[in-house]
């Protein structure tokens, strides 16, 4: 099976409108109109809409990094699927590990978003991953299993279809500290499995995993030439045009 690879970044917290747009800007300029690879960026909230219309005409898309499942209501500080739609949002990222340890997000909350996030044509980044004590537990598999019972609970095959897993070690994410090509592929060939079981052979081979935590140009070719390693989500290293562009061509060289 022929995935296409996707590189996704996520800014977190970083860059206001101006600086946004500025990054996405060189982005767009050096492989905006490729077509090799999937691009995403994941600005933050506030930078949406000055991200959008330099993305016109490119083939790189827009993702946000977190959204309420209602769609409206008295939810302070809270965005809806549809107000990221209408910023012409395509891509969500969910579950992310610092939503989970900071903001108390559990595998029902991260479900009601993924949940929502399909119903409104926006495509969920799943992340799951252990923490270190997990997985000096022997933990590690059990953990990404519980994350994607919980996270894909009532989800059916149908509505996987652009559906995005990102496995990021809590223990590799802005440490420095990247899991060896065998961990990643082991994590990564155990959800693929997964999604066989719970949906189907179809599915698990058409859904693309990402790799992320601590992924950068010099170490994205031995994670990228794994089996079931489809792309990476990207956290430190996509806040640099350079090395984003960098990462977006290891992929090309895979593809
Ligand atoms: C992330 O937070 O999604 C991430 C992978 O971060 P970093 O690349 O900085 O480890």
């Amino acid at each position: 099976m022929n995935r296409k690879y996707l590189i996704a970044g996520n800014w977190k917290m970083n860059k206001t409108s101006d600086e946004a747009a500025e990054l996405v800007r060189e982005i767009v300029q050096t492989v905006g109109q490729q077509m090799d690879v999937e691009v995403v960026v994941c600005p933050p909230f506030t930078a949406l809409s000055a991200v959008a219309p330099l993305l016109e005409g490119a083939t790189v898309k827009l993702g946000a990094q977190n959204m309420h499942p209602s769609a409206s209501g008295a939810f302070t500080g809270e965005i809806s699927a549809e107000m990221l739609r209408s910023h012409f949002s395509s891509y969500v990222i969910l579950g992310h590990s610092e939503r989970r340890s900071l903001f108390g997000e559990t595998d029902a909350s991260v479900n009601e978003k993924v949940r929502a996030a399909i119903k409104n044509q926006l495509k969920p980044i799943l992340c799951v991953g252990e923490t270190l004590e997990e997985r000096e537990a022997n933990e590690t598999l059990s953990v990404i299993e519980r994350q994607l019972e919980g996270g894909l609970k009532d989800v059916d095959g149908e509505a996987t279809v652009g559906l995005v897993v990102a496995y990021e070690p809590v223990w590799a994410i802005g440490t420095g500290k990247v899991a060896s090509p065998e961990q990643a592929q082991e994590v990564h060939a155990f959800i693929r499995g997964w999604l066989k079981t719970r949906f189907s052979e179809s599915v698990s081979q058409k859904m693309r995993l990402l790799y992320g935590g601590s992924m950068k140009p010099s170490n994205a070719q031995e994670l990228l030439t794994q089996t079931d390693i489809d792309g990476g989500l990207i956290g430190g290293a996509a806040l640099d045009a350079n090395s984003f562009i960098d990462l977006v061509t290891a992929a090309r060289e895979q593809g």
